[in-house]
């Protein structure tokens, strides 16, 4: 059983996938706690209901979406196995949204890494991330994101910096500075909160 913070229909709003139309799955729980997270109703499980692997995936599938976006909170503090063998069951693509900290588990379509100062990779990610997503607050989030891209294994991985919602006006400038002088990098927006759409 998993705790769902919410689940919704929508376009993915950054990253690779951008613009893509995707179930969007929540799972309550995050032991990494940024200081910028816009998810912070997310890091106790408590008060959330449970629901079924099925459950979730008749949800899902009764969407029409070709595709689900598994996020949290940190969703691998939970066995995602069973949430994607029924998700691909019902036909259903399933996507990763995670910080890279905690055990992998679950057969996954696509992996999002985007990792946390201070929580640690796992190794499992080093081959298996299809997606590197680095959030810039400030400056010294440059190098953070190249020690990560360095940590990968996966010579196709696609590296996406995103600027910190909150410091878009300061920051973004330098993100594209960033990017035009580092072509290994393509920029992410969170169109989503552009566009104010869920
Ligand atoms: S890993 Fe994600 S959900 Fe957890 S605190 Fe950081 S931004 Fe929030």
């Amino acid at each position: 059983m998993y705790p769902l913070v919410e689940d919704f229909y929508s376009l993915q709003g950054e990253g690779f996938h951008s613009g893509m139309p995707a179930y969007f799955i929540r799972l309550a729980g995050c032991p990494v706690r940024c200081a910028f997270c816009d998810s912070k109703q997310t890091w106790t499980t408590e008060g959330y209901p449970r629901l079924s692997a099925q459950a979730l995936a008749d949800r899902a599938a009764r969407s029409g979406a070709p595709a689900v976006v598994v996020t949290g909170g940190e969703p691998l503090i939970h066995d995602l196995t069973p949430l994607c063998e029924a998700l691909h069951a019902a036909g259903l693509a399933c996507w990763l949204e995670t910080s890279g900290s905690q055990p992998l588990s679950g057969q996954w379509d696509w992996i999002c890494v985007s990792p946390k100062p201070g929580a640690p990779l796992q190794a499992a990610f080093s081959r298996a991330a299809n997606e590197l997503k680095v959030v810039v607050a400030t400056e010294a989030d440059f190098a953070f994101a190249e020690t990560c891209r360095r940590f990968f294994q996966n010579d196709g991985i696609h590296a996406f910096l995103q600027c910190e919602w909150s410091q878009s006006d300061t920051m973004r400038q330098a993100v594209i500075d960033y990017i035009l002088q580092h072509p290994a990098w393509r920029l992410s927006l969170q169109t989503h909160k552009y566009l104010a759409i869920r």
